[in-house]
């Protein structure tokens, strides 16, 4: 049987980061599912690489998406993936969210995103031309990333420590036995096994199901999973967006917001759908709500230039209220060896450095 340090479930952009960074020290093999790395969250997203504005204090999303902003930046020019800091602006449409965009401005320095300037008529004026806005807030250290040119570079990183990737193989079932476990994998039809000491289940929308089928894993362990569509609406013809720009956000997310991808691409989204089935189907119905929510910062938009794009899915743990990144080890469920990543939502991409450090340190503590 083949036997390995460690096992990385899922090649998405945290599983790839993971994989690289324990690639530096151990014997690491991560695997995918489908035929190419990265089809689900990781490239079905804004591809912004986030501040660290929203999240609560100490959080690990606050944590990781601070601290990966500035890893996946240095990354980025060290691997020469294709990233551009824009910048960001904030927008207050009514004199109601003006107490909200300053709570944010609070928040962000709790966060440690201490450069968030608020701008005066003038420079608002000159940053988002054309919007609705009473007040705004500039953000210099958002931004936008290649998510694919970053998996890619990841995938060098692992390849060049002598790590490896296997697509085309589904993670089936783990067996803990005597501090190692021997997991089942699957390649079309044939089934194999393999033997790992640490496994990290970084599958995503599928972490749940992977959990489920540890066998010394306690159920209570596994996190319940409700799926939360996020779809965009892409921007045919000339606008005057040169910065991203962001509405004051909602319950579940952001809020549809407009982003420019690195070709200058101008798409608008995602917004927030909890649904019963993993279907990445956009709905042309959303159009109305999206023209609503557009025209109340950009009162120009020519609804007719609005063309039907993609969609993501967020994993969501909970249908109310804000969640964290779980990121469980040994002191949460006892087993020597095992990591689950649950909840993996927006700034996943951002942090997915942060997270992999974490994690990283997480296993190298148990080995100790
Ligand atoms: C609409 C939307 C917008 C977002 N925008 C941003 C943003 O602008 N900035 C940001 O920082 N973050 C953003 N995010 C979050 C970010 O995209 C995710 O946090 C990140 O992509 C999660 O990566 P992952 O590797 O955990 O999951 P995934 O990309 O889903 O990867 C998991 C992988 O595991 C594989 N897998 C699953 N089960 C198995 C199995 N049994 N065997 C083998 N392989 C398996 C899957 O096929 C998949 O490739 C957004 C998310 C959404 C939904």
């Amino acid at each position: 049987m083949e036997q390995v340090d460690t096992l990385v479930v899922g090649a998405g952009v945290v599983g790839l980061a993971i994989a690289a960074i324990l690639s530096e020290h151990q014997d690491t093999i991560v695997i995918e599912q489908h035929s190419q790395f990265g089809e689900h969250t990781s490239s079905r997203n804004s591809e912004v690489i986030h501040a660290g504005i929203y999240y609560p204090q100490n959080s690990l999303k606050a944590q990781l998406c601070v601290a990966g902003k500035g890893l996946l930046y240095t990354h980025c020019q060290r691997y020469h993936v294709p990233v551009q800091q824009i910048g960001k602006v904030l927008v207050a449409t009514n004199e109601s969210e003006i107490e909200k965009l300053h709570s944010l401005v609070a928040q962000a320095n709790n966060n440690g995103v201490t450069d968030l300037q608020f701008l005066s008529t003038c420079q608002l004026r000159e940053r988002a031309p054309e919007m609705n806005a009473v007040t705004g807030v500039w953000s210099p250290s958002t931004g936008i990333v290649d998510s694919h040119q970053l998996m890619l570079s990841y995938l060098n990183k692992l390849s060049q420590h002598g790590g490896h990737y296997v697509n085309n193989t589904r993670f089936i079932k783990a067996h803990f036995e005597e501090g190692h476990f021997v997991v089942t994998l699957a390649c079309g039809e044939e089934e194999f096994n393999l033997t790992c000491k640490h496994l990290i289940n970084a599958a995503g929308l599928f972490a749940q199901a992977c959990a489920s089928n540890i066998d010394a894993l306690a159920t209570h362990h596994i996190p319940p999973l409700h799926y939360c569509k996020g779809q965009y609406f892409s921007y045919q013809g000339r606008h005057p967006f040169k910065h991203l720009l962001y509405p004051m956000p909602e319950q579940h997310g952001l809020g549809i917001h407009a982003t420019l991808d690195l070709a200058g691409q101008l798409k608008f989204g995602p917004d927030t759908e909890f649904i019963e089935q993993l279907d990445y189907t956009p709905n042309e119905q959303a159009k109305p709500r999206f023209v609503e929510a557009i025209k109340r910062y950009w009162p120009k938009l020519d609804s007719t230039r609005l063309q039907l794009s993609y969609c993501g899915i967020r994993p969501k743990l909970q249908l109310q209220g804000s969640q964290d990144f779980v990121i469980q080890d040994y002191h949460h469920h006892g087993i020597k060896g095992l990591i689950n990543l649950f909840g993996i939502e927006s700034p996943g991409l951002t942090a997915s450095l942060a997270i992999a450090h974490k994690v990283a340190k997480q296993v190298n503590l148990e080995r100790e």
